[in-house]
């Protein structure tokens, strides 16, 4: 229970790794705040169910991470039904695939503003609090595709990479602060996000769905599996710890060997 006391935001938290992160954080005694969209009734169980689990209070945001307005809001709600927030994953993140000259223009905004601009919005908020109390931690989930490319998927790359960017200047500005900030690069996990993802694959590389599996998803893991989002969610334990003190403007890879 090493983050009693403490309390931590997850954007995009009501599936796949943010709830994974929401779990490993709760059990380790945090007080969380979830975000993210779906059925009104299950995010209601497991608000509970975290809030059981840390034996401290758990909370959830509506807020749309398109909306700047909204994820000010939501970071003041925090701090007001919870304290902190100390911890601050940026992890909302939506997808869409598309050769560049077919790419919906409302797409790459979205994609931008979701998995790049949310991020900038939630830490610009949240750190005048991290430095008034000289303690936090600010992670954002990126991705392989913060590293390396991939046909068809122009706007999700280009978050990742800024997203990386973001990370290490925000690591130089809070670094006398006690807040550490970086960035967590996943392979594929396989979550709604990927899944979501095959049809479009199918159509724009002319593949079957085996094909799309074992030659896209699976073909760049050297490990030949998909990375588990409890995998990922004890990165994000570990950068919360003592330990990573000194870790700030990092981007660490956990991609099954990928990006070697
Ligand atoms: P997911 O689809 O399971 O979860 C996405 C979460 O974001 C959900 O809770 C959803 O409700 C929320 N969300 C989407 N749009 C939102 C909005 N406008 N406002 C608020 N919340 C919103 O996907 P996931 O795979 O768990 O993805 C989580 C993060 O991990 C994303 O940033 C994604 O880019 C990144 N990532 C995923 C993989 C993978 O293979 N799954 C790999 C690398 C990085």
């Amino acid at each position: 229970m090493f983050l009693k006391g403490k309390t931590a935001l997850i954007t995009g938290s009501t599936s796949g790794i943010g709830l994974a992160y929401a779990k490993a954080l709760a059990a380790e005694g945090a007080a969380v705040m979830i975000n993210g969209f779906g059925d009104a009734d299950a995010i209601e169980t497991e608000r509970k169910a975290l809030a059981e689990t840390s034996g401290a209070k758990a909370a959830y945001s509506p807020a749309d991470m398109s909306r700047p307005d909204e994820i000010a809001a939501m970071v003041k709600a925090c701090e007001e039904q919870l304290g902190g927030p100390d911890i601050l994953i940026s992890n909302a993140g939506v997808q869409f695939v598309s050769p560049i000259e077919e790419f919906p223009i409302e797409k790459w905004d979205q994609i931008i503003s979701i998995n790049l601009s949310a991020a900038f919005h939630a830490i610009r908020a949240a750190v005048p609090g991290m430095k008034a109390r000289k303690w936090g931690r600010i992670i954002n989930t990126a991705s392989a595709h913060s590293l390396t490319a991939s046909p068809f998927k122009s706007a999700y790359v280009s978050a990742k990479h800024g997203l990386a960017g973001l990370t290490k200047t925000v690591a130089l500005e809070t670094a006398t602060f006690g807040i550490t900030a970086n960035c967590i690069s996943p392979g594929y996990v396989w979550t709604p996000l990927v899944e979501k993802q095959i049809p479009d694959t199918m159509k724009a590389r002319n593949m079957t769905r085996e094909q799309v599996m074992n030659d896209v998803l699976l073909a760049g893991q050297p490990t030949k599996q998909f990375v588990t989002a409890e995998q990922v969610a004890s990165m994000a334990l570990w950068l919360c710890s003592d330990g990573a003190a000194s870790t700030t403007g990092t981007n660490i890879s956990m991609d099954g060997g990928w990006t070697a």
